[in-house]
C-alpha cells in the first residue's frame, strides 16, 4: 500500500515537472526575436549634427517644433490601393517578433513575400539642435537649419526625439519580422544629421520607402490627433515621388488611425521641408500625436502605445509596400 502511494506521488511529480517543461518550451519559442541586421547607417558616424524636423527656419528654433505644418491640415486622402502584383501571396506567419510586443495587439495578416524591399526609418531629432545650414532644394539658394530640435511632453517632459526612436525600433523589428530590409538612419539620440544627409541615405538603399517618425507640438493644447506629411511636386525629385509618397502616406495614415483610435488630421503635402525635396525615394513623415496635448504626450510615453503606433505603421506599410 505505501508502495502504491509512494508511486502514485511519483507519478505526480514526474507530471507536474512534464507540465512545466512544456510550459518552458512554448515560451523559449517566442524569443525568435527577428535577427537585427540592420544595415547601421554609415554616415552617422560622422558627428554631424543632424536634424529631423525640417520645419524650423528660424533660428530661435524653439516655439513651434513640428506643429507648423501640422497646424493647416488639408483633406485626409483616401488611400488608393496600390495596384499591381496580385500575385503576392500573403502567408500568414505568427513568428512573434520582440520581446516587447504588446500583448493585446492581434497578429495581422503578414505578408512574408517582400525580400529586397527596403524600407528606411528616420527617426526625427537629436538631443540637441543643429544650426548649420543647408540648401532647402537641389539648386536652390535657399538655406534652412538642420534640426530645430524636437518637442517635449508638457506634462511628462519626455523628449520627443527619445519616443521617436523607441516606435522607430519597435517598428523596425515588426518590419524585419516580415521580411523587409530595414535600414535605420540613426539608432542613437546624440547621432544628429542633416536632412540632406538623411535623403542620400534613403536614395542610395534605393528605398522602397523612406518614413520619418515624429511627435507634434502646437501652442493650443487641445490640438490632437495624427497627421502624415508628404513631399508636394515641386522639383524633379519630388515630382517623381510625389503620387507614391501620397499613396503610401494615405493608407499608412488611416491604417494607423484606426487601429491605434485617435484623431485623423488627414495628409498635408509640405514644399519646404529639405529630407522631402533632397529625396529620389517615396518619403512621408508621420506626426503621431500631439505632445502639448495632456493625454496624448502621457499616451505617447507609454510602451504599450508605443507598440499600438508601430503596429499600425507596420500594417500600413504592408499594405502598400509587397
Ligand atoms: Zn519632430
Amino acid at each position: 500500500m505505501k508502495k502504491n502511494l509512494a508511486l502514485i506521488i511519483g507519478l505526480l511529480v514526474v507530471f507536474s515537472f512534464t507540465g512545466c517543461s512544456a510550459k518552458d518550451t512554448s515560451s523559449s519559442k517566442s524569443v525568435a526575436v527577428s535577427s537585427q541586421k540592420v544595415i547601421e547607417d554609415s554616415s552617422a558616424k560622422q558627428d554631424k549634427p543632424s536634424e529631423d524636423k525640417d520645419n524650423s527656419t528660424k533660428d530661435q528654433a524653439s516655439t513651434v517644433k513640428d506643429t507648423k505644418e501640422a497646424e493647416k491640415p488639408k483633406e485626409p486622402v483616401k488611400p488608393t490601393a496600390p495596384a499591381s502584383d496580385a500575385r503576392t501571396s500573403t502567408t500568414v506567419s505568427n513568428k512573434s517578433t520582440t520581446s516587447n510586443n504588446s500583448t493585446k495587439a492581434q497578429p495581422a495578416p503578414v505578408v512574408t513575400n517582400v525580400s529586397g524591399k527596403v524600407i528606411v526609418i528616420d527617426p526625427g531629432h537629436a538631443n540637441r539642435s543643429n544650426l548649420e545650414k543647408e540648401p532647402i532644394a537641389p539648386g536652390s539658394s535657399q538655406m534652412k537649419i538642420k534640426d530645430g530640435g524636437g518637442a517635449e511632453g508638457v506634462v511628462t517632459k519626455t523628449s520627443e526625439q527619445s519616443i521617436n526612436l523607441k516606435v522607430a525600433f519597435k517598428l523596425r523589428d515588426l518590419l524585419q519580422s516580415r521580411g523587409y530590409t530595414v535600414v535605420m538612419t540613426k539608432t542613437r539620440e546624440d547621432q544628429s544629421l542633416g536632412n540632406v544627409e538623411r535623403a542620400e541615405i534613403g536614395n542610395k538603399a534605393n528605398a522602397a520607402l523612406v518614413i520619418r517618425i515624429h511627435a507634434d507640438s502646437a501652442d493650443t493644447s487641445s490640438a490632437k490627433g495624427a497627421s502624415m506629411l508628404v513631399p508636394a511636386a515641386i522639383n524633379e525629385n519630388t515630382k517623381a515621388i510625389y503620387a507614391a509618397s501620397k499613396n503610401y502616406g494615405a493608407a499608412i495614415l488611416n491604417t494607423m488611425v484606426n487601429e491605434v483610435g485617435m484623431k485623423n488630421r488627414g495628409v498635408i503635402e509640405s514644399s519646404d521641408m529639405t529630407g522631402f525635396n533632397w529625396s529620389k525615394v517615396p518619403v512621408v513623415l508621420v506626426e503621431m500625436g500631439f505632445l502639448s496635448n495632456v493625454e496624448e504626450d502621457k499616451l505617447l510615453s507609454s510602451q504599450a502605445y508605443q507598440d499600438k503606433l508601430a503596429k499600425g505603421l507596420a500594417d500600413g506599410i504592408n499594405q502598400v509596400i509587397k
